[in-house]
């Protein structure tokens, strides 16, 4: 693996506190009023429309449905900033009780409110795979030390493998799977009534994303992912990513073109014989690499992800 470079040592110190906390600290010790003021100010919150508001952590975008005293989430922040999340959310919704909490996928970011709300009886909803992952120590080359397995309480306590809906107050959330992607637990959620789509970890729109290969991520499955997503989003849609600023459609086609040239140009990379390395060098995202930096650890990545696809011998 290459070394991570600058940026993404940077991308990542998110899930390195979360890997500290959750791994060597005792969960309490970072649930006080201490840690909600400490991570407070980085938190912003705004309304998507009146009954749905985007509450963006540093590392995680989090969605908050209220209704009445309930409130539904997508996504939780990393535990480091969980209990500053769950403040700002009941604060800024009214509401007094987290009903129900979506994780789009494994990762720490997304996962942190798990414990808190999953030991107040909260109902913790994920993809089958994603529900495995943190069923287990999971050891990846851009986690500095090995993250979970969660509590039992803190993992999700209602699956799906494909799509399902949920009716929460006088909304319907559509969540499905985008299949193997961003990693191999990846969910959507759309709110129909109000035409937001939560795209989780396959969207990113302020920095080159993770291509989390080794949990079941693959550049053809991030491609097939935003073909998903293009299919369900219309033109009033208000796209959440994972992280970054809410996209419109437009945005979505255009990030699905970059990635399916780069996918093909990766593929030909493969097909000459060459190895990551050289993958990197002949800069298959040279077009594209201006507003998020350098992306050779994106392109590190999904070249590696080809392997287990197109090179069983690799
Ligand atoms: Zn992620």
């Amino acid at each position: 693996m290459a070394p991570l470079s600058r940026r993404c040592f940077l991308d990542h110190t998110l899930c390195t506190a979360a890997v500290a906390t959750v791994a060597g600290l005792p969960l309490g010790l970072l649930a006080g009023p201490a840690a909600a003021r400490s991570s407070a100010a980085t938190l912003s919150s705004r309304e998507l429309t009146p009954s749905l508001r985007l509450i963006a952590a540093s590392g995680c975008n989090v969605v908050a449905l209220g209704s009445g005293t309930d409130v539904l989430l997508i996504d939780g922040g990393t535990e480091k900033e969980a209990p500053a999340v769950l403040e700002r959310v009941l604060r800024d919704s009214g509401a007094r009780h987290a009903r129900v909490l979506i994780n789009t996928h494994w990762h720490p970011e997304q996962t942190g409110l798990n414990q808190r709300l999953g030991k107040a009886g909260t109902t913790l909803i994920a993809h089958e795979n994603t529900k495995l992952w943190l069923s287990r120590p999971i050891r990846t080359s851009w986690l500095p030390q090995t993250f979970g397995p969660l509590p039992p309480q803190a993992r999700p306590t209602k699956t799906t493998y494909t799509t399902a809906t949920l009716d929460f107050g006088a909304e319907t959330i559509e969540y499905g799977y985008l299949q193997q992607a961003h990693t191999d637990g990846d969910l959507y959620a759309y709110f129909r009534g109000a035409n937001v789509l939560a795209a989780g970890g396959v969207v990113s729109s302020d920095r080159w994303p993770l291509l989390d290969w080794e949990t079941g991520g693959w550049i053809a499955g991030l491609v097939a992912g935003y073909d998903k997503l293009l299919r369900i989003a219309n033109d009033s849609t208000q796209i959440v990513p994972a992280n970054g600023p809410v996209l419109a459609r437009p945005a979505l086609v255009a990030h699905r073109e970059m990635y399916f040239t780069i996918y093909e140009r990766l593929v030909a990379c493969l097909n000459k014989g060459m190895g990551p390395d050289e993958a990197v060098a002949t800069q298959p995202a040279r077009e594209f690499a201006a507003p998020w930096g350098s992306p050779d650890h994106f392109i590190d990545s999904a070249f590696r992800s080809l392997w287990g696809h197109f090179a069983a011998d690799a």
